[in-house]
C-alpha cells in the first residue's frame, strides 16, 4: 500500500468512526439537534467510505449528494439553537437543491467535458457546499463569545473543524492538478483527518478536557463566590447570582432555585430545553434545589458537573443562612430604632408639661408650698430633668441610625468647651468629689460642634462622678499635641474589668455589676459621645483598671496654626495608643 492510499484509508476510517460516535451518543439521548449533527456527520462518513471504493458513476452520485446533505444538516442544527429566518430557510433550501443538480451534472453529464468545464462545475458546487456550512461556523465562532468557558470552547472547536474542511475542499477544486501530487495530497488528507478529533470533542470532550477548558474561568467563579457569600445584600440576589455562576460554571443554558416549599426563587423553571441537574440547597426553611439545565449545546452533565454543582450548592446555602441573620438582624435594629424614635417622640411632650407643672409649682405661681411641697418639687424637677436628658439621648441616638444629624462646625477653644461641660455637671459634685480642671496656657483650636462636643465631655466627666460612689478626684485635662487635641477624663471610681470593655461603647450597652446596678443609665451615653467624635474626625478611647479606676480619652483633630483641621483618625489612633500607654505606665 503506497502512503498516499494509507493516509486516505485513514482519514476515511476517521470520518466513519467519528460518524458512528455520534450516531451511539444519539442512539442513547435522542436529541433533535443531535440528530440532525448525526445525520450531517454520517454523511460525512459515507462520502469518506464511498471514495475508498472503487469508482462508478453511481457511487459519484451518492457521494455528491451526501455531501451536500451534510452541509444542509449542519445549518439545520445551528437552526436548532440560533434559528434562522424562514427567507434563510429558503435561500438555504434553493442552494441544497442547486448545489444537488451541479453536483449531479458534474458527475454525470459534464464528466467528459473540458477542464475549464468541469472546475467551473466543481467549483459552484462546493460553493453551495461552503456556503451551507459556512454560515453555521461563522455563527457559532461569533455565538461562542458570549457563552461559558466550556461552551465557548466547543462551538469554537466545531467551527473550527468545519471550517478547515471548508478550506480542505476549496483548495482541493481550485488546485486542480497542481495538487495531485502525492506529497499535497498527503497534506490535505492529513489535515482533513485532524478535524475529526476537533469535531468529536466538540459535541463530545472528554470531563478532563471539560475541566481545563472551565479552569479560564474558576477565577472568575471565585471572585463571584466571594461576591455572593460575603457582598449579596438580599435572598434573591444571591439566588439570582447563584443561578447565573452555576448555569455558567457548568456550561448550562439556565437553571433556576426553588424552595422548601417549591417556590421558584430565582431563575427560570423550564426542563424543555435538556437534561438537568439538581443539588440540594440547605435554606432556612427547609431543603430547597439549585438545578442547572443544559441546553441543546450543552454537555450532557457527567458525575464531575454534579460534584462540582454540590459543592457549589454548599456555598450558596451558606450565602443565603448569612443573608437570613443578616435580614433578622436588620429587622430587629430597624425595631429598635423606631422604637426610640416613637418612645421618645411621645415621651417629650407630657415630659414638657410636667416640666412646666413643676416649675411653676417651684416658683409659686400654684400658690405657696410648705417646707415639705417645696422639697418634694426639688426632687420632682431634677428627675425631670434627668428624664428629659433621657429623651434627648434616645431621641439624638435614634437621628444618629437614620444618619439624620447635622453638624454646625465652628472653630472654638476647647478649653472653653470643657469649661463649660465642667459647669453642665457641677450641680452632681458632692462633698466626696473633687472636680480638677487642667487646661493649658495656650488655646486649644479645634472645629466641631461645640454643644455637641459640650454634651459629649459633660458625659464623660458626669459618668466619672456616677460610677465613683465612693467619691475621688475626677480630673478634666485638656492637651494639644501633633495636631491632635485631647480632654482626658480620669476618674478614681469603680473602673470597668477587661472583659466588659467591647460593651461601653455599644448602644444601650451597660455593665451591670453589684456596685453598679442601683444606678441609673440608659447605656447611651457612650454610645452617643463615640458616634459624635467619630462625626467629627474624632474618636473616644478608654483605659481602665477595675476597682482603680478609668481614664476615657476625647481626640479631636487640632487646628493648625494656619488654620487647617489636623489630625484625622490616623493621628486620633496614634494618639490613643500613646493614651492607653502613658495610663499604664503612670
Ligand atoms: P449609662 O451611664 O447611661 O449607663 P453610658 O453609655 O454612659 O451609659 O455608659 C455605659 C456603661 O459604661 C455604664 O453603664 C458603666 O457601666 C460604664 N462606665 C461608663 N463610664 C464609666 C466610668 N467612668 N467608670 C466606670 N464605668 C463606667
Amino acid at each position: 500500500m503506497t502512503p498516499v492510499a494509507l493516509v486516505e484509508d485513514l482519514t476515511a476510517a476517521g470520518f466513519v468512526a467519528l460518524g458512528l460516535a455520534v450516531a451511539y451518543r444519539w442512539y442513547r439521548e435522542r436529541g433533535r439537534a443531535q440528530g440532525k449533527l448525526t445525520i450531517a456527520l454520517l454523511a460525512l462518513a459515507a462520502v469518506a467510505l464511498l471514495g475508498r471504493l472503487p469508482q462508478s458513476v453511481v457511487l459519484a452520485l451518492v457521494e455528491v449528494v451526501a455531501l451536500m446533505i451534510s452541509a444542509y444538516f449542519v445549518l439545520l442544527f445551528r437552526d436548532e439553537f440560533l434559528p434562522l429566518s424562514w427567507r434563510a430557510h429558503s435561500a438555504a433550501g434553493i442552494i441544497f437543491a442547486a448545489g444537488i443538480v451541479d453536483g449531479v451534472l458534474l458527475v454525470t453529464v459534464v464528466r467528459n467535458a473540458s477542464t475549464a468545464v468541469v472546475t467551473a462545475f466543481g467549483f459552484f458546487y462546493v460553493l453551495a457546499w461552503a456556503l451551507l456550512i459556512g454560515e453555521p461556523v461563522v455563527r457559532f465562532w461569533l455565538g461562542s463569545y458570549s457563552l461559558p468557558a466550556v461552551q465557548k470552547t466547543r462551538m469554537r472547536f466545531l467551527s473550527f473543524g468545519f471550517g478547515m474542511l471548508v478550506v480542505i475542499l476549496f483548495v482541493d477544486v481550485l488546485g486542480g492538478s497542481a495538487l495531485r501530487s502525492s506529497t499535497s495530497i498527503e497534506i490535505t488528507q492529513l489535515l482533513a483527518l485532524a478535524t475529526v478529533p476537533l469535531i468529536y470533542v466538540s459535541f463530545a470532550p472528554p470531563s478532563l478536557l471539560r475541566r481545563i477548558w472551565r479552569m479560564s474561568e474558576e477565577n472568575a467563579v471565585r471572585a463571584a463566590m466571594q461576591d455572593l457569600l460575603i457582598f449579596s445584600p438580599t435572598r434573591k440576589d444571591i439566588a439570582e447570582r447563584a443561578v447565573f455562576w452555576a448555569a455558567r460554571l457548568l456550561g448550562g443554558t439556565g437553571g433556576y432555585i426553588v424552595d422548601a416549599g417549591g417556590n421558584v426563587i430565582a431563575g427560570e423553571r423550564d426542563e424543555s430545553a435538556g437534561p438537568v441537574v439538581r443539588a440540594p440547597l440547605h435554606m432556612p426553611d427547609g431543603e430547597g434545589t439549585l438545578a442547572v439545565v443544559a441546553g441543546t449545546f450543552t454537555p450532557v452533565f457527567g458525575t464531575d458537573e454534579v460534584t462540582q454543582l454540590r459543592a457549589y450548592a454548599n456555598s450558596v446555602s451558606a450565602g443565603l443562612q448569612r443573608v437570613s441573620v443578616t435580614e433578622r438582624m436588620a429587622a430587629i435594629e430597624k425595631n429598635k430604632t423606631q422604637f426610640l424614635n416613637l418612645a421618645s417622640h411621645e415621651l417629650r411632650g407630657p415630659v414638657t408639661v410636667i416640666r412646666g407643672y413643676v416649675s411653676m409649682l417651684e416658683a409659686g405661681m400654684l400658690g405657696q408650698l410648705n417646707e415639705r411641697g417645696r422639697k418634694a418639687a426639688d426632687v420632682m424637677a431634677s428627675k425631670v430633668s434627668e428624664m428629659n436628658e433621657l429623651i434627648e439621648e434616645m431621641i439624638e441616638a435614634a437621628r444618629l441610625e437614620e444618619g439624620g444629624v447635622t453638624l454646625r462646625a465652628v472653630e472654638a477653644d476647647l478649653r472653653d468647651i470643657a469649661r463649660s461641660a465642667a459647669d453642665t455637671v457641677a450641680p452632681l459634685v458632692d462633698a466626696k468629689h473633687r472636680l480638677e480642671l487642667d487646661l493649658p496656657e495656650r488655646r486649644v483650636r479645634v472645629r466641631v460642634d461645640p454643644d455637641r462636643t459640650r454634651t459629649i465631655i459633660a458625659n464623660l466627666l458626669s459618668n466619672a462622678i456616677k460610677y465613683s460612689p465612693r467619691g475621688g478626684d475626677v480630673t478634666c485635662q485638656v492637651r494639644s499635641r501633633g495636631g491632635v487635641a485631647r480632654v482626658t477624663v480620669t476618674d478614681e471610681g469603680l473602673g470597668i474589668a477587661r472583659e466588659d470593655l467591647a460593651t461601653l461603647f455599644t448602644r444601650f450597652g451597660r455593665v451591670i455589676t453589684p456596685q453598679t446596678e442601683h444606678l441609673t443609665g440608659t447605656g447611651l451615653g457612650l454610645f452617643l459621645a463615640r458616634q459624635l467624635a467619630r462625626l467629627q474626625g474624632g474618636d473616644i478611647t478608654v483605659a481602665s483598671v477595675e476597682a482603680k479606676g478609668s481614664t476615657f480619652t476625647l481626640q479631636l483633630p487640632a487646628v493648625s496654626q494656619d488654620g487647617s483641621a489636623g489630625g484625622g483618625r490616623k493621628t486620633a489612633a496614634d494618639a490613643m495608643s500613646f493614651t492607653v500607654h502613658d495610663s499604664l505606665s503612670s
